[in-house]
């Protein structure tokens, strides 16, 4: 069935040996449109014998394209990039419309997610080894990265292209057949996604779809033909696919949630530190793992920086995304908002105070899952909204006296994500950077996300793994390594020496 029929009819399918293919499990789960509350479509939900075939399909494509030369790759991916480029409004469009997002910000994803397979059109210049002449007398070692396998990916709901790029473009690149499950609440970006790799000359069983959920997972982390897993998701679930996967001897990275701090000192320039806090924690309905949502502001920044903070708020229209002017969509599900609106509930019996009431945004009142920007005040260690990651638009104000306080803050949260600092001060600035324990920090930028050709990942509870996701370590993490030592000796020298070879 062409994708966009099988979008239409309000059914997603699974993509299997290129070409989508309606589920045989019999299970379905509703993707809602979160503007309006209506369901728009029902999910196929893969059985173990769905992923078994898949994986098999997969399993017998990878021969060839390990085999096939890394030009013909490389060009296969410049195609690939083109396609995805044309095509970037249409994917935008259908994330828009499952996640909720604006259709501004969904092309904002396309286009991050796109610099990953820009990246990877690189991999003949990627996968170059070393080479030793001469490493002891007359032999020479080189080294040569060699693909997987079949390998997994497991994404979630918020960034439904990009972070299938992040993983796929790189896998793909490296000669490995890569299977994604995407978040079964906004999985047809993915079909696209795989149509337009399909149109590019990527043979049938490279890419695969397996729409679902935690069975299809659970088949995932055990089937003994997967060699790696890649995930990224909440702390818990990430948490238990690490373990459940490195038991099964599979190589994984798992990528889980976040409370990304942002750190204002008192020389900071209060307006620019204010509109990159209501930028970072409002864009997306808060629904980003490197979104701020605590600001730790120090000494006497903390009022002016509130009311500026405040100010801008009132100014941000939330509405369904695809009425012109709005800026804040819906949340992903009703309970998901609920959970959210929960934290700010509870915030002011546990000492915070209120300063901008999301749940007074009349947007509340339309039929989808919508809640307004939130400013908590006066929140610290220990309250429940400081300590979970809420995942909205709910923006907490931790005041600190001095700078040494505010940095024990962020160095005892068990999230290490991302962070960043605002102020004047260079040193300030670099002290910060030495001393902060998270992975990714933004100096005056909010959002630090890694450009492709670095690595993208946390520290503590925000990444269970060795290595980080994309960029050089992507390439790491889809490969393994094979060192050669070769020598052309005369045959006239060999002779029986029973010592252990050393190198002279
Ligand atoms: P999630 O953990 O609920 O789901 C992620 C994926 O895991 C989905 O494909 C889902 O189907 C699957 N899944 C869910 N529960 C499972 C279970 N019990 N067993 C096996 N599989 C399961 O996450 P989400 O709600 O889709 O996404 C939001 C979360 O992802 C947030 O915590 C956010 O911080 C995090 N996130 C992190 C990063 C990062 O780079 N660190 C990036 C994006 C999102």
């Amino acid at each position: 069935m062409p994708v966009a029929e099988a979008i239409e009819t309000g059914r997603v399918s699974h993509w299997i040996g290129g070409g989508a293919r309606a589920g045989s499990s019999g299970r379905t789960g509703p993707v809602y449109n979160p503007a309006t509350g209506e369901v728009r479509a029902h999910v196929d939900f893969a059985s173990r014998a769905e992923v078994d075939e898949a994986v098999s399909i997969a399993k017998s494509a990878f021969p060839a394209w390990r085999a096939t030369p890394l030009s013909r790759r490389s060009e296969i991916l410049f195609r690939m990039r083109e396609l995805v480029d044309a095509n970037r409004r249409k994917v935008a469009t259908i994330i828009s419309a499952e996640h909720g997002k604006t259709v501004a910000d969904a092309m904002g994803e396309v286009a991050r997610g796109l610099e990953n397979i820009e990246f990877a059109c690189g991999v003949p210049n990627l996968l170059k080894g070393g080479f030793s002449e001469q490493a002891s007398r007359g032999i020479d070692i080189h080294e040569i990265h060699q693909p997987l396998g079949v390998v997994a990916g497991i994404t979630p709901f918020n960034f439904p292209a990009m972070v299938p790029m992040w993983m796929f473009a790189n896998a793909i690149a490296c000669g490995n057949a890569f299977i994604l499950k995407p978040s079964e609440k906004d999985p047809s970006a993915s079909l696209l996604i795989a149509d337009l790799l399909s149109q590019s000359g990527l043979p049938p069983g490279i890419f695969t779809v397996i729409q679902g959920d935690r069975t299809a997972v659970d088949r995932l982390l055990e089937h003994p033909d997967i060699a790696a897993v890649s995930f990224v998701g909440s702390t818990p679930v990430a948490k238990s696919v690490y373990e459940t996967a490195t038991r099964n001897g599979k190589r994984v990275q798992a990528l889980g949630g976040a409370k990304n701090h942002m750190l204002v000192l008192p020389d900071a320039d209060i307006d620019m530190a204010a509109d990159a806090a209501v930028s970072a924690g409002f864009g997306s309905a808060g629904e980003r793992c490197m979104a701020i949502s605590v600001v730790v502001a120090v000494g006497a920044v903390a009022d002016p920086l509130i009311a500026a903070i405040s100010e801008r708020m009132a100014k941000i229209k939330t509405g369904p995304a695809d009425v012109e002017g709005n800026e804040m969509g819906p949340l992903i599900t009703r309970d998901h908002r609920d959970r959210v609106a929960s934290f700010v509930d509870n915030a002011t019996s546990e000492g915070a105070s209120v300063a901008v009431d999301g749940r007074r945004d009349p947007a509340c009142k339309l039929p989808g899952f919508f809640l307004g920007p939130t400013l908590l005040d006066r929140v610290a260690p220990g309250m429940a909204c400081y300590e979970h990651e809420i995942f909205g638009p709910v923006l907490s104000v931790v005041r600190a006296p001095d700078y040494p306080s505010a940095l024990k803050v962020i160095n005892e949260n068990p999230f290490g994500n991302g962070t960043a600092i605002f102020t004047r001060d260079g040193g300030a600035a670099r002290q910060f950077q030495f001393e902060v324990e998270v992975g990714m920090v933004g100096i005056n930028v909010p959002i630090p996300v890694p450009v492709a050709h670095y690595s993208f990942g946390g520290w503590k509870a925000s990444l269970f793994g060795d290595l980080h996701m994309y960029g050089p370590e992507g390439v790491r993490f889809y490969t393994r390594t094979k060192v050669v030592t070769s020598r052309w000796p005369d045959p006239g020298t060999s002779k029986v020496d029973l010592g252990f070879p050393q190198m002279r």
